[in-house]
């Protein structure tokens, strides 16, 4: 019998095919020989992973049993929660590993052993209770640790993904060619799986809570424009879907005459309709869909799959590359945004309670100044191939755009010194993306060339939000009056100041609500390449003065629902 489940929209279209369930598989990995690690980086990365996991179960364990047996008996599964957030227990894991080069599970055992030692000592009995915890927590943690992801995401036919979760790195890692669209237990509408499904044109639906009852090879119906998601459908609905999945599409070809045309309102004003770029896999949709430049590549992906670094050489092939193939038109790269959800295995990070607000993009860079520095000098060299604007991340401060202005000055010096070859006419932008960026846009315009809004975490941030989480996803969703009031202001400081704007974040390529970006003085909008046609047809249909217009009108209403209502209303 057909089972009929309402998510997230995530990415438009809709999907037809089996299921492909696809769970993480579990390699066992040998533990080292004498305990000893030869990379404590990935020691530690193998431990944050089995930490998460952990954590994740004994999380749901206390839930669980709070709700079949009562608060009393889950105190046990709080308690193994403390130990496994204990700083000190995770710092001397950690001096195990990087002081005493010890591989990840002896690490855990020998931590676990120095504590249980310290508590015997005390020799009091409400401390022999907590050495079964330990024990317990030590178990758990070295069983993670034994076993380690291994993705197993090669399709064989053409399939409807499942999961409970796709990571950045694994939605990329998916066979264009094989994957109809996907489904996730978890996500919003902003997680970044949902972002590269839009670049992708792959229909999905997220934050469906459990697909654990799904089978390999059900039928799914995916309706990425609803949320909708049928497993096993009866034979009209599938008649029925299939005829919505051609007019779709034949809808999708008659807007694809645009994809050739320029990027102009009814009234003949240009606005720039750029793509967000991951890799340069995309740049092949880039081109078919005719961006008029790449409005925001997102480096961080190019540093993910890999156990090293990228040198400055590989990068530097990258961008020019990305430089050349644009031929003159402009390509603003972002430099790395790692942490919140994007993390790097080789990039050590200290576990962190609130990992969207903890180092993160800009911040991160300003600690490890010579990953920043690699970064930059490979982006300078890069700048004679092409209309480089270089875009920096999550900036909140002045002071955190000085000291990377500086940063970028003293390597701008030191390649001119050694006669290394760069452009004098790149530009430097900034993301505005945290409320505080917003507010003080005026002293922050006066110091770069252009800004770009990047609405997904300037909602996440506004909202507080957190832009991973179905429970808050609905915060995350459209655009608050308190997110288009930020706009606004970002926008009349940028006129002030006489710099360019653009919105980089998912909401440019919104066919309704762009329109108010437009009409708040945004010139540039970038969005996923397969969105860019039918933000362009629309755009030749209304003029700056009615979205000008419509903007006014928006920001006296007091919902995010309310302002897409009006918007949409105007286009039928
Ligand atoms: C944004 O936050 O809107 C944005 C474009 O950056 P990312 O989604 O990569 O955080
Ligand atoms: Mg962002």
């Amino acid at each position: 019998m057909a089972v009929m489940l309402q998510g997230i929209p995530a990415s438009a279209g809709i999907a037809i095919g089996p299921a492909f369930f696809f769970e993480p598989a579990v390699l066992n990995q040998e533990p080292l020989s004498a305990g000893c690690a030869e990379d404590p980086e990935n020691e530690w990365y193998r431990f944050t992973l089995a930490l998460d996991k952990a954590r994740d179960e004994v999380a749901a364990l206390r839930d669980k049993t709070a709700a079949e047996l009562g608060p009393e008996k889950a105190e046990i599964f709080a308690s193994h929660l403390s130990i496994l957030k204990d700083p000190e227990f995770l710092a001397e894991v950690r001096r195990n590993i990087f002081e005493s080069h010890k591989d990840a599970a002896s690490a855990v055992r020998e931590t676990g052993d120095m504590f249980i030692g310290l508590m015997k000592q005390l020799e009091d009995e409400l401390f022999t209770g907590r050495i079964h915890d330990i024990e317990d927590i030590v178990g758990r943690l070295v069983l993670h640790i034994a076993g380690s992801e291994a993705s197993s995401l090669a399709l064989v036919q053409p399939s409807v993904v499942a999961a409970v979760d796709l990571t950045p790195s694994q939605t990329a890692q998916l066979d264009r060619n094989l994957v109809l669209g996907f489904i996730t237990e978890e996500g919003s509408a902003v997680s970044h799986s949902s972002i590269l499904a839009r670049s992708l044109g792959l229909p999905a639906v997220v934050g469906l809570g459990s697909l654990q009852a799904l089978a390999q090879g059900t039928t799914i119906i995916v309706d990425g424009t609803s949320g909708k998601v049928i497993l096993d459908p009866e034979p009209e609905m599938l008649m029925d879907y299939e005829k919505k999945r051609r007019v779709y599409e034949l809808e999708l070809g008659l807007i694809k005459e645009y994809a050739g045309k320029p990027s102009l309102t009814r009234d003949g004003t240009t606005i720039e309709i750029a793509a967000n770029i991951g890799s340069l896999k995309d740049l092949e949709a880039v081109q078919r869909n005719g961006a008029d430049g790449i409005g925001l590549f997102r480096t961080e992906f190019m540093f993910m799959d890999r156990t090293t670094m990228p040198t400055e050489d590989e990068q530097f092939e990258v961008y020019k590359h990305v430089l050349s193939r644009m031929q003159g038109k402009p390509v603003v790269i972002r430099t790395l945004d790692v942490g919140g959800d994007k993390q790097i295995p080789y990039i050590h990070l200290e576990p962190e309670t609130n990992p969207f607000l903890g180092l993160r993009a800009i911040r991160l860079c300003l600690q490890k100044e010579t990953l920043f520095r690699t970064q930059i000098r490979a982006l300078l060299r890069a700048s004679p191939y092409g209309k480089l604007r270089i875009l920096l991340p999550m900036i909140a401060t002045l002071e955190e755009l000085k000291k990377a202005k500086a940063l970028l000055a003293e390597e701008t010096a030191a390649l001119k010194q050694q006669q290394i070859p760069i452009s004098d006419d790149w530009e430097l932008g900034i993301m505005i993306e945290i409320p505080s960026a917003a507010l003080i846009a005026e002293s922050l315009a006066s110091e770069v060339d252009f800004f770009s809004i990047g609405t997904n975490d300037l909602t996440q941030y506004t909202m507080a939000a957190d832009r991973m989480n179905r429970s808050v996803a609905y915060l995350n969703q459209g655009l608050s009056p308190a997110v288009l009031r930020l706009v606004e202001m970002t926008a009349r400081a940028a006129k002030a100041q006489g710099i360019w704007i653009g919105v980089c974040g998912e909401l440019a390529g919104d066919p309704d609500l762009f329109t108010l970006f437009v009409g708040l003085g945004v010139t540039e909008l970038s969005m996923g390449a397969a969105a860019i046609p039918r933000i362009r047809s629309r755009l030749s249909k209304i003029t700056i003065g009615e979205a000008e217009h419509w903007a006014q009108q928006a920001r006296n209403l007091h919902s995010s629902e309310a302002i897409h209502t009006f918007i949409s209303g105007v286009f039928s």
